[in-house]
């Protein structure tokens, strides 16, 4: 039978593995794979010229809706992801009334009516009664996936509310019994980052350095080592988002070695940036901060030997920042179209990371901890055709034209996504992306 859409000479490769050939695509869902001749004809046929075919990036880490509205930046923001080879993506969202079921049903259908790709949730602890509320989010939404944020003081200009030890134990005693079920955590210890801000504000600085420094990197060591103490008393899964520190992997492993479930996930900018950088300045804030050389290198070790499980981007658009006062500043920068680019540059060509490696961090490992393997992350008959065709030798120049502050302008980068599938249709190809929105669907259902 005819299939919809083929892809061919091809250097297919997945989180174990690669070949030479390419996959048909029937229906929205992978039908075969295998060698050029193993294909069948199909409606689109596409060379691939001999480029890298890989699953579609799943970017389990964003943030969309928290000041632009949130239609909007379903639109605007998923099709920014599917031009960087993203398929899929997790918004970490929070809700300050007492349930998560109405919000959820909102969320959901706003989502459906104006994102590009796929998209799922993690819901954020927000207060006491989310936490009772678990079991039945789990069962009426398919989100097993919580998190609580430390080191935001309870004035915070984003509107998050701090997690005290008591509510991180109590959510964790209930998902470690949740098949699938997880708590992530956002690691810097309050308190102490706020007491040396205090001490900080008073030298005048203002400079990115100065914000590092008030958050030093032992904050987040400190917090990450009490959540894994928490974790093995519980028994519950735990994983660590946007880890910017060396021993983050470290003590993850050290966990794993225990049994415990633990994992890790970096993002782009901790491996690419330092708050020293001479072109950054206050609009470079992100929290957890940009570190030193140091922490950077030690975020390359553990993509390397395997201890960082995951990446995320942390992608979350701000309006454009003002640049007047460090302490002040909004922390977030946007990243979606070139998680992938920066990962090629610095991680496939500098560093020698293998391609099965990154389709490990970017696509397998995300699908699996968050439940959707093997419909998505996997180059498999059945799978969701989540695509994205590779030119590794393509440079270009990043420029910047969408919302949110970006770290990367003007950096030339050799290795960007030409063309992305997404449940087997084109949103992505020669520099064009979709305007269909709408089409994406809710990937966090009740079972
Ligand atoms: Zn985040």
């Amino acid at each position: 039978m005819k299939a919809d859409l083929v892809i061919r000479n091809a250097r297919v490769v997945d989180h174990d593995g690669e070949f030479h050939g390419g996959v048909a695509v029937r229906g929205g869902v992978i039908v075969t794979i295998g060698s050029d001749e193993a294909l069948p004809e199909a409606t689109r046929e596409i060379d691939a010229e001999g480029r890298v075919l890989m699953p579609g990036i799943i970017d389990p880490h964003c943030h969309l809706g928290v000041k632009y509205p949130y239609p909007e930046d379903m639109q605007t923001e998923t099709a920014a992801a599917a031009s960087g080879g993203v398929t899929t993506v997790l918004l970490y969202i929070r809700n300050l009334k007492e349930s998560y079921l109405p919000f959820y049903a909102e969320r959901k259908g706003l989502g459906e009516e104006n994102a590009v790709i796929d998209f799922g949730f993690h819901f954020g602890i927000q207060r006491e009664e989310h936490i009772a509320e678990i079991p039945e989010i789990v069962a009426k939404t398919g989100v097993k996936s919580f998190k609580c944020y430390f080191g935001y003081e309870p004035d915070n200009p984003i509107g998050i509310v701090p997690a005290t030890d008591g509510w991180v134990y109590a959510a964790m005693r209930i998902i470690a019994g949740i098949p699938g079920g997880v708590i992530n955590v956002h690691c810097e210890n309050t308190q102490i980052a706020s007491w040396i801000k205090n001490e900080m504000k008073r030298t005048g600085r203002q400079d990115l350095g100065a914000y590092t420094e008030s958050r030093p990197a032992f904050c987040e060591v400190e917090t990450i080592r009490r959540m894994i103490f928490l974790a093995e008393k519980t028994g519950c899964p735990l994983h660590l988002v946007h880890t910017s520190v060396g021993m983050g992997p470290v003590l993850a492993a050290e966990a794993r070695s225990h049994g415990m479930d633990v994992t890790v996930e970096t993002c782009p900018h901790y491996l690419t940036r330092t708050c020293y950088d001479e072109d950054l300045d206050m609009r470079a804030k992100i929290s957890p901060p940009l570190r030193d050389r140091s922490e950077l290198e030690g975020l390359w070790r553990g993509i390397k030997n395997g201890t960082v499980y995951s990446l995320g981007t942390d992608h979350v658009p701000f309006f454009p920042k003002k640049g007047e006062d460090l302490w002040n500043e909004l922390p977030g920068v946007v990243s979606f179209p070139w998680e992938l680019p920066l990962m090629l540059h610095f991680g496939v060509h500098q560093r020698g990371i293998s391609l099965s490696r990154l389709v490990q961090l970017n696509s397998y490992h995300p699908a699996r901890r968050f439940g959707l393997w093997p419909k998505k992350g996997a180059m498999q008959a059945g799978s969701d055709a989540d695509l994205v065709l590779v030119d590794l030798n393509e440079e270009r120049t990043v420029e910047h034209t969408g919302k949110g502050t970006c770290i990367y302008e003007g950096w030339k980068l050799k290795g960007w996504p030409v063309l992305t599938v997404a449940r087997g249709e084109i949103v992505y190809e020669n520099g064009a992306v979709s305007e269909d929105y709408g089409r994406g669907r809710c990937v966090t259902l009740p079972a």
